[in-house]
């Protein structure tokens, strides 16, 4: 089993099997999804077939447009500021992990960011609304559904008085269901839960498309790509197709309610590891705002135990489960394609660890 980053094709096996299948040929047309024009029928039919698949999944209501982007999510910190900033000329920002932090330092450049609360020096929980000061004249409010470098995911959705939420669910899209009409902008990078890197699925309500500051490059400008149905130049037309492919096996393995499932079942068998550690391994996320996709955690008796603990794992199969580099320590990514087995696997291999040191 794998547990790192943006492994997402690692372990979707069966999906990747079924790109080999279709590399040289695709349904039949002799020729490689990524020989194809981006303009040509069996594209274009590949094209919409996805967008369709993520409405669905996600349920998104007809409000609101779905598109396809470059610029991973580093570049939605620009375009969301850049597409929205303009309204008011400032914005809210929740700053609860390293890609908040990103985001927020981002569009100072566009306009007045504001923190709506201070930022914390190690980011281990996210402080309650009540604590939340909002600006009833920011033009959205701004957070990171799940902080995939610190293990920190939001279990409630802002009361923002109608301004629009804007999330960031790079690193937890598509692993809960989510009532998207409570938000203005939903994006994703596809990296983690559902595809190869490359390509970002914005979702945004229709009347927030249109208002992008004059100076927006048309690339990353909400109005110009909806317009052309995110075809207004070539996109990654094979990233897109995979992604299409991961959707059709999520649908398979029971929608977003099957991946709810799963991601809290697998979840859970690490947070209990840690747990039954009696402080060998330590998590520092609060309990209430822990990751179902990220779990970080430490051995604090003795730091050379850390890097044997990843060299065997790796002996073992259980790749890339050292700390963002930034933070150190181990960290257990959990997307939507670990199985159950994985985690298991996982979990056992802790106990043995934990037991051969006491
Ligand atoms: N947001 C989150 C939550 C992430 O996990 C990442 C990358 O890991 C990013 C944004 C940045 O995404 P990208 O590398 O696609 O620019």
């Amino acid at each position: 089993g794998l547990f790192g980053n943006n492994l997402i094709s690692c372990f979707l096996y069966k999906v990747l099997l079924q790109v080999q299948n279709q590399l040289l040929d695709y349904g039949g047309s002799g020729m490689s999804v990524m020989e194809m024009s981006h303009r040509g029928a069996t594209y274009l039919k590949i094209h919409e077939d996805v967008i369709k698949r993520c409405r669905d999944i996600l349920k998104v209501p007809d409000n609101y447009k779905i598109l396809l982007m470059p610029g991973g999510g580093t570049g939605q910190f620009s375009a969301v500021a850049m597409n929205l900033m303009g309204k008011t000329g400032c914005a809210d920002y929740a700053v609860t992990g390293a890609w908040s932090a990103k985001a927020f330092k981002e569009a100072q450049k566009y306009g007045k960011a504001n923190l709506v609360f201070p930022k914390a020096e190690k980011f281990t929980t996210i402080p309650n609304q009540s604590e939340w000061k909002l600006d009833p004249n920011a033009s959205y409010v701004y957070y990171c559904d799940n902080e995939t470098v610190d293990g920190v995911e939001f279990n409630f959705i802002p009361e923002t008085n109608g301004v629009p939420i804007v999330c960031d669910m790079s690193s937890n899209f598509m692993s809960r269901p989510v009532d998207v009409s409570k938000f203005g902008v939903i994006y994703a990078g596809a990296q983690k839960n559902v595809g190869p890197a490359g390509i970002t699925v914005v979702i945004v309500r229709e009347d927030l498309i249109g208002h992008a500051l004059p100076f927006t490059p048309s690339i990353l400008d909400y109005a110009a790509t909806a317009k052309d149905n995110s075809i207004a130049n070539t996109p990654p037309t094979f990233c897109i197709y995979v992604m299409g492919q991961v959707f059709e096996w999520l649908q398979r393995k029971g929608g977003i309610e099957g991946m709810a499932k799963h991601s809290q079942e697998k979840s859970q068998l690490i947070y209990k590891a840690i747990e039954d550690s009696k402080g060998f391994y330590f998590c520092p996320v609060d309990a209430k705002c822990r990751s179902r996709m990220n779990v970080p955690f430490r051995i604090t008796a003795n730091v050379d135990y850390e890097k044997e603990f990843l060299e065997k794992a790796e002996k073992q199969g259980m790749m890339q489960l050292k700390g963002h580099r930034s933070v150190g320590g181990i960290r257990a990514s959990l997307y939507n394609a670990v199985t159950l087995e994985n985690t298991e696997t996982l979990a056992k291999f802790m106990r043995e660890f934990y037991e051969s040191k006491n």
